[in-house]
């Protein structure tokens, strides 16, 4: 038995895992209409969305270091999604560019706090547009190849879409 646990001790029994992962969750409230859609989603409302940002990266060993043994302290995770992002769409109208009616009255609105997209503001095209603006902000800040993995939008508990990078680099919309 001794030897057994000898050789799970040298790692000889047990698998390494690949790569380290690490997901934060935030909640913001939002408001949106998807003009072409026949269903309730074309009148103006909001949702209590829900935002995971999956970072990867190698676990930071370096002695005394603020972050040793985490890829990223989950506090600068959500402070960073709060600096770039949360924070220009908690409590903002997110609207499509194109849905002109609607961009021009919230324009009228001295202060409106709104957020013009080049897409529709469906669950896909605000992951896909919060992956662009996050991935930047996390690249690599430590030496320890941290990036963007996914982000994962929540419109509803039950509906949900994932703009996921590509193995390659660029990132991928998936839902
Ligand atoms: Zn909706």
């Amino acid at each position: 038995m001794k030897a057994d646990r000898d050789a799970i001790i040298r790692g000889q029994r047990t698998a390494e895992p690949a790569s380290m992962q690490i997901t934060r969750r935030l909640e913001f409230d939002a408001g949106h209409r998807i003009p072409n859609q026949a269903s309730q989603c074309r009148h103006l409302h909001g949702h209590r969305y829900a935002i995971e940002i999956t970072l990867s990266g190698e676990i930071i060993t370096t002695e005394g270091a603020a972050g040793q043994g985490m890829v990223m302290d989950f506090a600068e995770v959500s402070a960073i999604a709060r600096r770039h992002l949360v924070d220009a769409w908690d409590h903002a109208f997110l609207v499509h560019a194109g849905d002109r009616r609607i961009a021009e009255f919230l324009a009228s609105i001295p202060g409106h706090k709104t957020v013009v997209l080049e897409q529709p503001p469906t669950a896909e095209n605000l992951a896909i547009a919060a992956f662009r603006i996050l991935d930047p902000a996390y690249r690599d800040k430590y030496g320890n190849n941290l990036r963007l993995e996914r982000v994962r939008i929540y419109e509803t508990p039950n509906c949900w879409a994932d703009a996921t990078r590509h193995e390659g680099g660029s990132m991928k919309p998936e839902r």
